[in-house]
């Protein structure tokens, strides 16, 4: 098959930890290699955000990248990128010319909106492409947790209902997902599972360990922007202490990559001013960013890894840690629910309660040889369920089902489907 895969703000090339750059860049690059791997042609384009970036990256024989101008060729924060998702559809469509692939992914809503747009431009031409949308976040669940501090586009919601409805296929990454989508009219039959997955190569539980300051060590790893739940991470550490726990340490990890960058950023300032209130700054270290490839040293140097988002639309960190052969404690949302298993491989708490995280991390230091066990099971679990070339043959499926249906859509003329939805809109989804 040959894929387009559209990322608009999430590059698979960029460095991660970043406010805009996470699980979603991981995602895209990690699922793209394998699809290749699996022999498919696949191009990722994503918006060109430095003016030095090569128009084209290849990186590997049948996986490249395509840097589209749209907007100006400088970071620009993800909400602020609606304005010029019709000049990446632009672009995405001039770059097929005559070759338009079988399949366009859209990642991200804003995504949708740009596949959805190159594909009515093609079809317009007679060359019909199928639409795959995979969300990564909603815009209800987001606005649901932050309420009036939620900067997504006004329209947001709206728009994102009709990238559901009008894509051939969604591909969700968790069953709560699932859910959710049932509730914007999207129909069970059009929903396929595909999740997260992690590198089996890189993520292992043998391999170099980073040595701990103290006896103890706990790490939390995320974009450090206040829903991933740092701040709860750092009041557990308080109420460990106040448990006799006296000697655990915090590495959290995330944000810039330098620590003059770390002092300009409001997220880690709030989170060590609080350290400092609590009086456990001695015991919490904010690294910055990581590489990718220092990352399993660091989760292996850990007792337990602490996810304690407030929401989670997948979450890759858990698998990261199970690879490692880590425990998790994880809050009970999203994708948490599904990839840590409660009292198998780590330990459900509720969300944002620093009291059980406290608990739940005081049960895994009390019971070493436990607590291996659920690293263990763990390892075993990713091993079976998430390697990306798992991950790779289920979104295949759901390519095929797309294709399947478009076919019975065009040899039906009088049915509704997604392109005549497009079509009515001048076959521009903006
Ligand atoms: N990450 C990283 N370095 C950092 C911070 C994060 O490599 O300094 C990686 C992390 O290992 C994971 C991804 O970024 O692969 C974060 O993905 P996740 O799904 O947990 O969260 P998201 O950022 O998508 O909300």
């Amino acid at each position: 098959m040959k894929i387009s895969m559209v990322s608009e703000h999430a590059s698979p090339l960029a460095a991660l930890g970043g406010v805009d750059a996470g699980g979603q860049n991981v995602h895209v690059a990690e699922l793209s290699l394998a699809l290749s791997r699996r022999g498919h042609d696949v191009t990722v384009y994503t918006r060109r955000d430095d003016p030095f970036l090569p128009d084209r990256v290849r990186t590997g024989s049948r996986l490249e990248v395509v840097h589209v101008t749209a907007g100006p060729a400088r970071g620009v924060p993800k909400d602020g990128l609606l304005p010029y998702m019709g000049a990446l559809a632009e672009g995405i469509f001039a770059d097929w010319g005559n070759r338009p692939p079988d399949i366009v992914h859209g990642h991200f809503w804003m995504s949708g909106l740009a596949a959805l747009d190159a594909a009515g431009r093609s079809r317009a031409a007679g060359r019909p492409v199928e639409v795959v949308q995979t969300f990564h976040a909603l815009g209800t669940v987001k606005q649901r947790h932050q309420g009036t501090d939620d900067t997504s586009p006004a329209d947001r919601i709206l728009l994102e209902a009709m990238v559901a409805r009008s894509a051939r296929r969604v591909v969700a990454t968790c069953s709560d997902e699932v859910f959710e989508l049932k509730s914007m009219g999207v129909a069970g039959n059009r929903v396929s599972i595909a999740p997260c997955g992690v590198d089996l190569e890189l993520f292992t539980p043998t391999g170099p360990v980073e040595s701990r300051g103290r006896s103890h060590r706990i790490v939390s790893v995320g974009r450090l922007v206040p829903r991933k739940g740092m701040d709860l991470v750092i009041r557990a550490l308080r109420e460990l202490k106040d448990a006799g726990h006296d000697d655990v340490e915090l590495v959290i990890v995330g944000g810039p990559g330098s620590s003059t960058g770390l002092e300009g950023d409001p997220e880690a300032q709030r989170l060590k001013s609080l350290a400092r209130t609590l009086g456990v700054e001695d015991r919490v270290e904010l690294r910055g960013q990581v590489q990718r490839g220092e990352m399993p040293a660091l989760l292996r140097s850990a007792d337990a890894v602490v996810c304690a988002p407030w929401y989670e639309p997948f979450g890759i960190v858990p698998l990261e840690a199970m690879g490692c052969g880590v425990p998790v404690v994880a809050a009970a949302v999203g994708g948490l629910v599904d990839t840590v298993v409660d009292g198998r491989t780590g330990l459900h708490v509720p969300p944002r309660d620093p009291a059980a995280i406290a608990g739940a991390v005081a049960e895994i230091l009390a019971d070493p040889e436990w607590a291996a066990g659920l690293g263990r099971n763990g390892y075993r679990r990713v091993r079976a369920r998430y390697s990306w070339s798992r991950i790779a043959a289920d979104t295949e499926k759901a390519y095929q089902s797309a294709l399947r249906s478009g076919s019975a859509v065009s040899a039906d003329s009088d049915s509704p489907g997604a392109a005549r939805h497009l079509e009515s809109t001048g076959g521009r989804a903006l």
